[in-house]
């Protein structure tokens, strides 16, 4: 079995830590959704303030946990992120992070920006991801999907690592 699993807002909080630094330093950058963010004015402060955000984010509870499960168990983890594509200089302090917090991902791959051809190139089985933009895609090539932390009426959804353990085990 090979599962695909999205970085941020799935591994990381990295909406909230942006949330935080729009809010205290940039209040003129209003936004409602995450999904539909301002990419173009996002853009300008990632790059600005990229180095430290790599480092701020927090890991969600028991993903360190899911991935050890799964290399004990030999199911395979792909990272397979967007991130990366659009600000290159992000994807080694990325590695180094992910790295330092022995996130043990069997295969990383950045800047993906169709995650539905990606999951069928590396012929993923199961999609952890939480947007429902990429899932609905990822879908449509017959590819089971687990939206991450959010409520969904479409896709199969948890909200905690530890669920999404349980998931799994149920699954295999
Ligand atoms: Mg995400």
């Amino acid at each position: 079995m090979v599962i695909g699993i999205d970085f941020d807002d799935t591994c990381v909080n990295t909406w909230q830590i942006l949330e935080e630094k729009y809010k205290k330093d940039y209040p003129e950058v209003i936004i409602k959704d995450h999904e539909n963010s301002p990419w173009d004015k996002e853009k300008i402060i990632m790059r600005k303030h990229m180095a430290e955000i790599v480092w701020q984010v927090n890991i969600y509870d028991g993903l360190k946990e899911f991935l050890n499960y799964c290399k004990d168990h030999h199911i395979k983890t792909i990272l397979l992120t967007a991130r990366g594509g659009e600000i290159q200089e992000i994807i080694e302090p990325t590695k180094e992070f992910i790295r330092k917090n022995n996130l043990a991902f069997d295969e990383m791959v950045f800047g993906l920006d169709k995650k539905g051809e990606a999951c069928q190139k590396y012929g993923v089985d199961l999609m952890i991801d939480d947007s429902r933009r990429v899932l609905d895609d990822v879908a449509q090539y017959g590819i089971k999907t687990l939206r991450f932390g959010v409520k969904d009426d479409k896709h199969d959804y948890v909200l905690s690592w530890c669920d999404a353990l349980l998931y799994i085990m149920k699954g295999d």
